[in-house]
């Protein structure tokens, strides 16, 4: 791994030494580990086509700048895993949250269609009751009918008796 520095980048044009490839050179400043702010040459190419043409130009950092680096670059990773687990966990939680809220749907969604079949029998039951309270209905006014029948005839007939006992006593 390196990174590009504003005072040393680019191609090393004085220099007679090619690559494996055959190519000019670049210098690259390496960042990692001990090594990290060392200049070196190696390989124009950035890609998986690099060679593994290496030529240091800063000589190695003393022992306890190599130690001091090595500590902070393990830090570095410390920290990186710490953030790793921090949003794994983040993630998971996320995971399991999106699962409750499905369940909480598919829930949801069962109460939905309780609710529709009950408003559906309590439709039923009801077209039922008006049918019956229609048949109701109907017999009532058949009872009416009859009573006014009734009614009419002990009407008609008192009227007769009404009519024939005074002409008996006449007679
Ligand atoms: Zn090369």
């Amino acid at each position: 791994m390196d990174v590009d520095d504003i005072e040393w980048y680019g191609w090393e044009m004085d220099s007679v030494v090619r690559c494996r490839c055959g190519q000019i050179p670049v210098r690259r400043v390496a960042f990692e580990g001990c090594f990290t702010g060392r200049r070196f040459i190696s390989c124009c190419y950035d890609d998986e086509t690099r060679c593994d043409f290496l030529s240091w130009y800063d000589p190695e950092w003393p022992p306890t700048m190599q130690r001091a680096l090595e500590k902070l670059w393990g830090m570095g990773e410390a920290k990186e895993k710490q953030i790793h687990a921090e949003l794994n966990s983040l993630m998971n939680k996320m995971f399991e949250d999106k699962l409750t809220a499905e369940k909480e749907v598919v829930k949801l969604q069962g109460e939905a269609d309780s609710l529709v079949e009950e408003k559906v029998k309590l439709h039923t039951q009801f077209l039922k009751m008006e049918a019956e309270k229609e048949i109701v209905f109907q017999k009532l006014q058949e009872k009416k009918k009859w009573i006014l029948i009734a009614v009419s005839c002990n009407v008609t007939l008192v009227a007769v008796l009404a009519y024939v006992i005074p002409l008996k006593i006449i007679m």
